[in-house]
């Protein structure tokens, strides 16, 4: 069955960010913090399904007291970014794999799902008309934000009954612009992400309320942040904060001969840990580069001595926000140690860079990642 195309009405503004003040937001965008002038709504309601698309301005929304979101938190999000291309197109890294994430969000939260067709639909449109927005430095990015939410008034415990999806963007700079930087980690042994059939492997904003005071205790401890381990054993390593983690095994000759000695291997997707679309593209990207890639359990005891005995090179976190961040130490209650000489290491760089590249039109897209607006 073919799902019917829905119909956007289109309310462009009549008074978009004039073109200096929106210069200015570019040449120092840092992270969500302005948003374009746009935003893409659809609303869903039992019996009607998915209806009154629109593409409008901007603008804050009225929100009831009794709105059950507010009170029972059905609300899921996800995230991606449009680059600038190497010919000044613009293109998006894989919007379908986020439909298909949000769509799994949304069964687990009782939640309708969004074709996948119109979730990428929506951000054409809001990128097509905010496409002045999308900046063109290095690795700066238009990162995208659809979300929905309950907006059914009443305080009864059970799926609403009334939905809206949105689409807003939010111009973001290099993650790191003095150049790439290890970070430190906290392994969480108190606090836990997610447990066996609970939401972990759903993009709801529940799981990042519940990871606050984690990564505050993960602060406290001098680590800027937190990896999380399951929550039966304490023992497995799952994922660090928003990112995948990925640990790199043997090393390579100086001029990346030898790669047949190296094991870049991620912790398997066990139904608590969010299966990133980054961590998705380097089990790829890591083949096509020569290495053996694998996913697997990992504990916190393998970690510390693959890292004292050397067989563990480099270790590093991946993400749409940062796209590779290399780890350089670790801390838990009883321990701490460094990833390698606690730098940023070689596999971990021509990684960032490959992937970068092809996110940025400088690469050959040999795979069909980028969908071009
Ligand atoms: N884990 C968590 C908990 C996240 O929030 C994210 C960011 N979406 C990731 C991993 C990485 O996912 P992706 O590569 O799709 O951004």
């Amino acid at each position: 069955m073919t799902t019917p195309r829905i119909a956007f009405d289109l309310k462009p503004t009549g008074q978009p960010l004039p073109e200096e003040e929106r210069a200015a937001v570019l040449a120092n965008p840092g992270f969500g913090r302005r948003f374009t002038d746009h935003m893409v709504t659809i609303r869903w309601s039992e019996g009607r399904g998915w209806h009154d698309a629109q593409l409008e301005p901007y603008a804050p929304l009225q929100i009831d007291p009794a709105n059950m979101t507010l009170h029972y938190a059905q609300s899921i999000f996800e995230g991606l970014k449009a680059y600038r291309q190497a010919d000044g197109g613009v293109a998006a890294f894989r919007p379908e794999e986020n439909a298909r994430r949000f769509q799994r969000s949304a069964r687990r939260l009782a939640m309708p799902e969004l074709p996948v067709e119109t979730f990428v639909e929506a951000i054409d449109l809001l990128v097509r008309q905010d496409e002045a927005w999308v900046p063109g430095e290095g690795e700066q990015s238009l990162y995208l934000r659809p979300f929905m939410f309950a907006t059914e008034v009443g305080l009864g415990v059970r799926p609403a009954n009334e939905y809206l999806f949105m689409v807003i963007a939010s111009p973001a700079g290099a993650y790191f612009p003095r150049g790439v930087e290890p970070v430190s980690v906290w392994l969480s042994e108190e606090y836990v992400r997610a447990a066996p059939g609970g939401t972990g492997e759903a993009k709801c904003a529940g799981n990042y309320a519940a990871s606050l005071v984690a990564q505050a205790e993960a602060a406290e401890h001098g680590c800027e942040q937190v990896v999380w381990l399951d929550a039966v054993e304490h023992r497995w390593v799952e994922e660090m904060g928003g990112m995948n983690l990925y640990f790199v095994y043997g090393e390579e000759g100086p001029d990346g001969t030898g790669r047949e000695n190296v094991r870049i291997v991620t912790p398997e997707l066990t139904g608590t840990l969010l299966p990133g679309i980054t961590r998705l593209s380097l089990l790829r990207i890591a083949e096509d580069l020569g290495y053996a890639t694998g996913e697997v359990r990992l504990s916190t005891e393998d970690w510390r001595r693959g890292n004292e005995d050397g067989s563990i090179s480099e270790v590093f976190a991946c993400g749409t926000a940062a796209v590779i961040t290399p780890v350089g130490h670790v801390k838990s209650a009883r321990a701490a140690w460094t990833v390698g000489d606690g730098g940023t290491g070689p596999i971990t760089l021509r990684l960032r860079e490959t992937l970068l590249a092809i996110q940025t039109g400088r690469a050959p897209d040999t795979h069909g990642w980028m969908h071009r607006i």
